[in-house]
């Protein structure tokens, strides 16, 4: 399996370029050359499968053999996923009829960007080490390191440090704005106290941080020196590790139903996932999913008000807002790791959006007709992106709109609606239905699926991304009415005392590129001297 660019470069990368590399060369995010389809007898095969044996299926879809042989491919799931505290890893919860909250929160950070980034990870030490295995080989010493830097609101970076603490030749930098991010999130992530893990509180706010981050990476002797890499969510491993639980939860979906995979009653059942979507890492890959054969019906997109997403599903454009001063304008609402002006992995689904709509039916042969096409693609892309970036809006027209739409459905929802949901699920009026406590995202996915007009045999599944306990003042709100609602409740114990935890942070008084090179340069001597005196001992 290789993998192309969205922006129609004919360069053919390999899955651990991909993984290392992040961003193609052309500026586009890279994409499977072919959406691989699943073997005749999936349904029984895999239904037995638990959460590490699925993902080593799938995964194996797209990773080849001689790349990451299966034995290295499972103990690196099994890695990853042993330290979720949940044995199904994303369990399947029924809430009422033809209703279910798929728990993607059971991992470290409590959010379900950690299904993504505890593999991701595990997958660069594993990547790094056999190239420093190479290196020694050909005489040249274990030299490749990589400097893993980003910013953060918040669960992105504390994601990022459980899943990078501790890792051989990897160091992280994660910038966040002082004072700007959830006490629960800072300390999440300054209380991990490994020597590779860095934690930068910036004076400013998170664009001034994402903006050093830019710089830093585009200043080619800085990023030479410390090769410097990324974990935003434009990884294709991330995506990649995220269809595993669409598959898993479609298995208990049937378990809890009993209905066997084989049987006609399993295809007359319409499903639809409800994913609550900032930047379109979590429901694109729910679309990898149905296009490999899942039989998902729709996949619905939830916004909160910053709703750039909503209104493409609507119109076929895609438009920035501007305020009066020319700045494109994000609305902090309670859902904070939702709070997007563009959704980064968005021009992944353009990319197919462009190939399923391009007049294939000229004469010639059927595979250099492939190649045009996918050239093609790349270019409708390239403008679009370009469009967006110079007129701050992109059109598709009706014929591609009507493609998406075949797969997705959209809608927004409001603070108010979020928290009159938190309370409405916590104080069920139907009878068998269970209490829930959601969190302020989950809530936001929650009330499009009520709202949505469904027929009688479907049923819905909303994706739970992040646990309530670290949203604590959202929820508190909404449930203040209930006397007999108290927090500790829904306390985990790895929440208990960890304000109080011992910290590591590094204080950087001004929002300046210059100043954080500095910093970093300097912490990275006093990392790798420590690590060398380590060795020599
Ligand atoms: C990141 C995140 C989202 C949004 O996911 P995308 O892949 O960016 O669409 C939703 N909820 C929570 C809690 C998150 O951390």
């Amino acid at each position: 399996m290789k993998y192309r660019s969205t922006r129609g470069s004919p360069k053919l990368l390999s899955f651990s370029e991909v993984v290392l590399t992040g961003l193609a060369e052309d500026g586009g995010l890279f994409i499977p050359q072919t959406i691989p389809t699943l073997p005749r007898n999936w349904r029984s095969e895999w239904s037995k499968h638990s959460f590490n044996s699925l993902a080593l299926e799938i995964f194996s879809l797209y990773i080849s053999e001689n790349e990451i042989p299966r034995a290295d491919l499972e103990s690196l799931i099994d890695k990853s996923y042993s330290v979720f505290r949940n044995e199904k890893v994303t369990p399947l919860k029924k809430i009422k009829e033809r209703f279910y909250i798929l728990e993607l929160f059971h991992g470290p950070t409590f959010a379900f960007k950690d299904v993504a980034l505890q593999f991701l990870g595990n997958l660069f030490e594993y990547l790094l080490e056999r190239k420093n295995r190479e290196n020694v080989l050909d005489g040249k010493g274990r030299n490749d390191r990589i400097t893993v830097l980003g910013a953060t609101s918040g669960d992105t970076g504390s994601a990022a440090i459980y899943g990078l603490r501790g890792k051989k030749d990897i160091s992280v930098f994660i910038l966040h704005p002082r004072g700007k991010v959830s006490s629960v999130q800072e300390a999440q992530m300054t209380t991990v106290l490994d020597e590779n893990v860095h934690n930068l509180a910036v004076e400013g706010t998170f664009d001034d941080c994402q903006a050093i981050v830019k710089t830093l990476f585009s200043d080619v002797p800085f990023n030479k020196k410390n090769n410097l890499g990324a974990i935003n969510s434009i990884n294709w491993a991330r995506i990649l590790a995220q269809i595993v639980y669409y598959f898993h939860s479609y298995f208990q979906f049937l378990s809890l139903l009993n209905i066997s995979p084989d049987s006609s009653e399993s295809s007359n059942i319409r499903l639809q996932y409800v994913v609550p979507t900032g930047n379109f890492g979590d429901v694109l890959a729910g679309y990898y999913a149905k296009r490999m054969g899942l039989p998902i019906e729709k996949l619905v997109v939830a916004t909160n008000s910053n709703d750039i997403l909503d209104r493409f599903f609507k119109s076929g454009r895609y438009e920035k807002v501007s305020g009066e001063n020319g700045r494109h304008v994000v609305h902090e609402t309670l859902s904070p790791a939702m709070d997007i002006v563009v959704s980064s992995n968005f021009e992944r689904l353009l990319w197919y959006l462009a190939y399923e709509t391009i007049d294939n039916s000229n004469e010639s042969e059927v595979s250099s007709k492939e190649e045009m096409r996918s050239n093609l693609a790349g270019s409708i892309v390239n403008k679009w992106m370009n469009d967006l970036k110079t007129e701050h809006r992109l059109i598709v027209d009706k014929a591609q709109l009507e493609v998406a739409l075949r797969d997705f459905r959209s809608a927004r929802v409001s603070d108010q609606e979020t928290m009159d949901t938190i309370s409405r699920l916590y104080s069920p009026d139907a009878e068998n239905q269970v209490s829930y406590v959601l969190d302020p995202h989950t809530a936001i996915g929650v009330t499009v699926a009520e709202n949505q007009i469904i027929s009688e045999n479907t049923h819905q599944i909303c994706l739970a991304t992040a646990h309530p306990a670290k949203f604590s003042s959202a929820v508190e709100e909404s449930l203040k009415n209930f006397k007999e609602f108290e927090f500790k409740q829904i306390l985990p114990k790895e929440f208990i005392g960890l304000l109080e935890k011992k910290k590591k942070v590094i204080y950087v008084e001004r929002a300046d590129p210059e100043l954080v090179k500095q910093i970093v340069d300097k912490e990275l001597e006093i990392e790798l001297s420590q690590m060398s005196s380590k060795t020599n001992v």
